[in-house]
């Protein structure tokens, strides 16, 4: 894990609609991305 925190958002073409995912957010409402973000980091187990 190397890019948690920093402040820049990470920002990857969308596989669904060719937009930009933000964060795994699809920037486009129509996509299925906006509204179920793509998470490939998921909450930070303390562990
Ligand atoms: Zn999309």
């Amino acid at each position: 894990m190397s890019y948690i925190g920093g402040g820049m958002y990470h920002a990857e073409p969308c596989p669904l609609c060719g937009r930009t995912l933000w964060n795994g957010r699809c920037e486009n409402p129509d996509c299925h991305y906006h509204w179920h973000p793509k998470e490939d980091e998921e909450d930070e187990d303390d562990s």
